[in-house]
């Protein structure tokens, strides 16, 4: 059966909301509609109740406390309030930050404007899979490190970072480890314990759940982790982040994590099996194809591939039926290539020429079928009207 058109994936930058948690978000927008923080009567008790309960499933789902979660409006925030919060709380403590250039601009930013403050960034380079190994790491740690920043999962090229080995130095040395985990949620097993970060960004609608709700995960004990809140107004979230809490929002992505832990692991395996036949119908039908990011231990449903000598503006526009993204959706509203496949050592023309398929929960074999016939018609095309590929060939 032909797939329904246009076919979406780009479930890296964002995923249809689960039916199942659009149902378990309707009744709190105007039926129990009440603030949480309204303790004078029952609207407000049973958003409150509704916020302890969600608060409790997101906070099993990693492994920590209800009192570590803070609600946010997203990961952006959540990379802001971990990064800013934790170095100016602690900065009797140092003024070094060690991150790596494939984060993503939510942590890269607020580093380049801790820079501005007087703080000092190092941005290691990774690996050519795009990996910040702890060696790495140790290596750049000073007596004056105050903080840790390596993502879980990379949201261009599917990267799986050494998070534990990462989170076992920083215990050593006494540095705050943070992680974006964003692409991982729902996806790789994260326990903070295991994984020994002290602050952790999550968000909902990279799995099935709603835009505009997230989540910081700030360890409350061994060590207590102490940060100045971005957000004033109120004291909500233990003073760490004012404003009314979106309680529906709320809901949603404690159902939506509910839904991604409860059949991960069988999820996953399937939506690789669907990303190794799009890799292999790939390079069966189109020659000089390249894969970024790493063979193994990458994020099952991404899949980023360099065209040689097809622009990737051009390559989208001839397959308008299909959803994908050249490098990350958060930048593009930039003609820069992406920094992440710079940063991996991708030479410009090849970073022009990539695409990034994001394959998700509602991804069907029927339309990984479309997307190789798509590519196998739209490439060759595009290559034959190419005077810099006519002549190269
Ligand atoms: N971090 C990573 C790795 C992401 O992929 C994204 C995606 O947008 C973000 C942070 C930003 O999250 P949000 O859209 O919730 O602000």
């Amino acid at each position: 059966m032909p797939p329904k058109l246009p076919i979406y994936l780009d479930n890296n930058a964002t995923t249809a909301v689960d039916p199942r948690v659009l149902e378990a978000m309707l009744p709190w927008f105007s039926q129990h509609y009440g603030n949480a923080a309204s303790r004078s009567h029952a609207f407000g008790w049973r958003a409150e109740a509704a916020v302890t309960e969600a608060r409790e499933t997101l906070a099993e789902a990693i492994g920590a406390t209800p009192k570590e979660i803070v609600f946010t409006s997203g990961a952006t925030e959540a990379d802001d309030l971990a990064l800013f919060g934790a170095c100016r709380a602690n900065r009797a403590r140092g003024s070094h930050v060690v991150t790596s250039m494939a984060e993503h601009n939510a942590v890269l930013d607020p580093c380049r404007q801790l820079e501005r403050e007087g703080f000092e960034v190092t941005f290691l380079l990774p690996d050519r899979f795009g990996r910040t190994s702890a060696e790495a790491v140790a290596g750049a740690l000073t007596e004056k490190t105050v903080l840790v920043s390596v993502m879980a999962a990379n949201n261009e090229i599917g990267t799986l970072n050494p998070i534990a080995e990462i989170g076992a130095l920083c215990k050593s040395k006494g540095v705050l480890f943070h992680s974006d985990a964003v692409q991982a949620f729902g996806k790789e097993p994260l326990d903070v314990h295991a994984l020994g970060v002290d602050l952790m960004s999550l968000t909902a609608h990279k799995l099935y759940g709603p835009k505009g709700v997230g989540a910081l995960y700030v360890r409350a004990t061994n060590p207590r982790v102490r940060l100045q809140p971005l957000i004033l107004g109120g004291g909500h979230e233990r003073g760490l982040r004012s404003g009314t809490l979106n309680v529906p929002g709320i809901v949603g992505f404690a159902a939506a994590a509910r839904l991604a832990l409860a059949g991960r692991e069988d999820e996953q395996a399937s939506i690789r099996a669907l990303k190794d036949r799009l890799w292999d119908g790939i390079r069966a039908q189109i020659p000089e194809v390249a894969l970024n990011g790493p063979p193994t231990e990458r994020l099952a449903g991404n899949l980023n591939v360099s065209f040689a000598g097809v622009g990737s503006d051009a390559l989208m526009l001839s397959m308008k039926q299909v959803a994908v993204s050249s490098g990350s959706a958060c930048t593009s509203a930039s003609v820069e290539p992406s920094h992440v496949l710079r940063a991996i050592g991708v030479p410009d023309e090849l970073a022009h020429a990539s695409l990034r398929f994001g394959l998700g929960r509602f991804t069907t074999a029927e339309e990984i079928e479309y997307t190789i016939a798509a590519l196998a018609d739209a490439v060759p095309k595009l290559r034959a009207a190419s005077p810099a590929w006519q002549m190269r060939a």
